[in-house]
Order: C-alpha cells, then structure tokens, then sequence
C-alpha cells in the first residue's frame, strides 16, 4: 500500500511519502536500540516530567491534530479533539502513576527477602492502525516509555501525517529522539523487523490476518507479543431495560468513529417483547445524526476512513440480505468507489449470513432476537470474537451476573463500552490476548524479575 495522505471526504490525495528503504529502517532501529541502553537508567521523576510535558502538548496542539485526523481519515473535528484530549489524560495518567505500578513487589517466602523487580526490555515495535491514529499509539507509547522502553511505530499507510505530528509531540516534549521513532515503512519491512534481535517485542492492533502473521513471526522468533484486534460486539438488552436510553445508547456505541471501532456495538441482541420499540427508536437516534465534512463543527460522522473499506462493507451487507438479513433501515454508500457511507440496521440477522459471523466495521446496527435473557447470552457468545459486550436490564445485580457469563475481555452493564486509562483493555478468542491501559497494560512489556537473597 502507497504510504499517502488522501481525504476520503474530497476524494482527493493530499501528501506522498517516500517509504523508508531497509538500510534507512535499519540505521533508526540501532539508533532505538542504542538509547535503550541509556533510556532505561534514567529516573521515573524524569520520565514523568518529559509525559506531563507531551499531555500540555497536545492539549496545547489538540485542533491542529484533529485537523489531521479529518483530513487523513474523516473523523470529525470535535470527536478529533475529544481523542487528542484523552490522549493527554492517559500521558498524565501514566507519568502519575508508572512508578507505583512497577515498583517492587514484596513476596513471602522462606528467603530472607524475594520480590519481583519490574524492567525494562528494550525496543518494542507497534504496528497501529487508522482508526485512533492518535489514541492507539499513545496507549502504547505512554505506558512503554515510562516503563523505561523505547518504541518504534510503523502506522497505518494512510495516517502518515498523524504518525509524524505524534512524534513531533513526543521529541517536543524532551524525549531523546531515538526513544520514539515514526517509521514510515510499509508492512513488507514489519516481518524483518520482528525477526532482528534488538526488537524485543510487538504490539498489534488491527486485522486479524494482520495480527496472525505479526505473531506467527514473532512466535518463530520467540518474541511477546500483545494483538488488539476486532470484534463483533453484542449490545444485549433485556426486557426490563430502560428501552429508549438503551436505544439512545445503542446508536450512539454504533456510531463511534463512523463505526469503525474495534469496541463499537455491532450486535444488539433484543428480547422478544421490546424488539419493536427498540429498532423503532435505535432509527430515530440515528437518522437524526449529521454527516458531512469532518472539517465542520456541527458534523457528527464522516466518512469512512478509505473507499475500499466501503466498498467491503457494502459487499458484507449485500450479501448478508441475499443469505436472508431484513433491512430495516436503507442508507450505504451512495455509488461503489465513494467512502461515505450512511447508517444501515439489518434485523432477522442469522447464522449463515456473513453480517452474523464477521466483523462489520462501519455504521450497520445487527438486530438479533432474543427469546429470553439465556438465549441473549448464547446469542452474546456465539462469535468468534469477544471484546467490549454491553448489558442492559433495570437490575445491577442481575447485570452484573450475567456480565460474567458473557465471553469478552469487559462487560458494561447500562453503560456505553469505552475505554479509559484506569482499566484494562483487551479482547478474548480472536479478538486478541494481552491487555493495554491500567496495571496490566504497563506490565505486559517488562521482565517481571523474580529476585531471591537466600
Ligand atoms: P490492517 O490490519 O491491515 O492494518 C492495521 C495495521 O497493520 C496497519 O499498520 C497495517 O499497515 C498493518 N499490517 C497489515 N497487514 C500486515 C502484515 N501482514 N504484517 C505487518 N503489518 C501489517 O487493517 P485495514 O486497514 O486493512 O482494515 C481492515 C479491517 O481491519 C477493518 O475492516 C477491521 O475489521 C480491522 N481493523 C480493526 C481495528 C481495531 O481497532 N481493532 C483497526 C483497524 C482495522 P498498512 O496500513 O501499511 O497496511
């Protein structure tokens, strides 16, 4: 894929960037593996000064990155911002709280003392994708360079612009330059970077056809790796729920990001008795959002990121109708080749349709029936994937019992699924292992060091 900058709103290719040859690729990596040695001597106040002063940055940068984001991959500007902002939260969080986190951890054993010591491991590779061009790096970068890491970041092909701003915040900010690299590379280079020793371990966040050939090479080099990848969420709302805020919800969790989010709800599993009222008002939510250019205040969703991701998805929806999926709310892509793409609700959604066993990434609302709140649960599990399930029903401790029945790395019970710094972020079967944010995510690259003095 060309390494380019185009508008999906205006059709039009903005910027091309000459990929990194191998020797270039290969010179940043030494350089990367050489402030390792230095980078993880140095102190946590230091470290936590240097990402206090990236969050003020981009706070300070917040509409010149949103700018970025519309213009790159159609996010509009106010939800650009808001991302930029919680990027900044997640710096703060992490220069706050890091130290803590890693700090030696007391065991009782018969040795006189035993503890696990939390260190640095090194180089750490990050694969990312468009959709959060913003927020997927900084999950990773804040908690990798405050561990002592260092980290090099080959970006989706379409955000270069964003990559390079992300590492301009960071060098700004007073990291030593080669502790985060931006390499603009394409995926061919990925495989031979994994394979080189100085790296010492990959994240992924993606496809899964991505993330299987990043770990396949990363097993044979036996080399961790942490993979975020998608979902096919279920939105379950139960008879006693409070319908019209659970459809309000509903379309809203549909939407995010045009509804290219790995969290986004895709399936909303109905009980029998609300199953009308709940559609009736989920279409009402969301023929009243406003699209247009990103670059507009009052734009709720753009397009989507690529026109060949639109095309792929109106192929998903045509073929789910054939194989027996109602539509019940019209919208789609205006003609093949475009990337804006209005909202879609397809109900009668069943097994052997490609709408109830892959992935839809982008605005298209799954009905699925339920019997009762046994069948919802079922229906929740029957996927291949599991990440962020919702629950809706009037009782917490019902929500709650039935949350943990449900296959995925976090259930939100009357609640929109999101992501935030303080808990861990992950997915279950094939939407990925590892968890990022949190404790956990900090964790997951350190050489967790049992230390014994006999
Ligand atoms: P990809 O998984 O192809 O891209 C994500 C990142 O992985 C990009 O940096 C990409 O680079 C890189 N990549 C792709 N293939 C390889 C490979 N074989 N080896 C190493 N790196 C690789 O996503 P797409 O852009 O093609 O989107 C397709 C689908 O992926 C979506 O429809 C959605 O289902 C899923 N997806 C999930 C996301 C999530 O948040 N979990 C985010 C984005 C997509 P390059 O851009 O150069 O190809």
């Amino acid at each position: 894929m060309a390494i380019e900058s185009y508008n999906p709103y205006t059709g039009r290719v903005l910027r091309r960037f000459r990929a990194f040859s191998w020797a270039k690729t290969e010179r940043i990596l030494a350089q990367a593996h050489r402030a390792a040695a230095e980078w993880r001597t140095t102190s946590f106040a230091h470290r936590a000064r240097l990402m206090h002063r990236a969050a003020a940055l981009l706070r300070e940068r917040q509409d010149e990155l949103a700018r970025l984001m519309a213009l790159e991959m159609g996010k509009p500007i106010a939800d650009g911002r808001a991302e930029v902002l919680k990027c900044a939260l997640t710096c703060d969080y992490y220069a706050e709280h890091a130290e803590q986190f890693l700090a030696d951890e007391e065991i009782k054993t018969e040795a006189q003392r035993s503890f696990i010591a939390h260190e640095p491991i090194g180089v750490v590779l990050a694969v990312m994708p468009w959709n959060f061009p913003f927020w997927q790096v900084v999950r990773f970068a804040a908690p990798a360079l405050m561990a002592g890491n260092v980290g090099l970041l080959k970006h989706a092909s379409n955000v270069p612009q964003c990559a390079l701003a992300l590492e301009q915040v960071l060098h700004d900010a007073g990291f030593p330059p080669a502790t985060f690299r931006t390499l603009l590379i394409s995926s061919d280079l990925v495989g031979r970077l994994i394979e080189d020793d100085r790296v010492r371990a990959v994240t992924l966040t993606g496809s899964e056809p991505a993330g299987a050939e990043v770990a396949a090479t990363a097993g044979r080099a036996i080399k961790k790796t942490v993979l975020e990848l998608g979902g096919s969420d279920a939105f379950v709302v139960l008879a006693d729920a409070d319908v019209a805020l659970a459809a309000k919800t509903a379309a809203q969790a549909r939407m995010i990001n045009a509804g290219q989010s790995c969290i986004a709800a895709k399936r909303f599993i109905v009980e029998k008795p609300i199953i009308r009222e709940f559609i009736a008002q989920m279409k009402t939510h969301l023929l009243a959002l406003r699209t247009g250019d990103p670059l507009e205040e009052t734009t709720q969703f753009g397009p989507l990121a690529r026109p060949d991701l639109a095309d792929e998805l109106t192929q998903q929806v045509e073929d789910s109708v054939r194989q027996g999926a109602k539509v019940e709310l019209y919208g789609g892509q205006s003609k093949p080749g475009t990337a804006l793409f209005r909202p879609m609700m397809l109900s009668n959604v069943k097994p052997g349709q490609r709408a109830y066993s892959e992935e839809l990434f982008g605005p298209v609302a799954l009905i699925l029936e339920a019997q009762d709140a046994d069948d919802a649960i079922r229906l929740a599990n029957d996927s291949r994937f599991g990440l962020g399930a919702a629950i809706w029903t009037k009782s917490a401790q019902r929500g709650e019992e039935l949350a943990r029945r449900i296959e995925a790395g976090a259930v939100f019970v009357n609640s929109l699924v999101k992501s935030s710094p303080e808990m861990p972020f992950g997915g279950v079967k094939k939407s990925g292992y590892g968890r990022e944010l949190s404790h956990l995510g900090i964790k997951e690259f350190v050489n967790q060091k049992s230390i014994w003095v006999g």
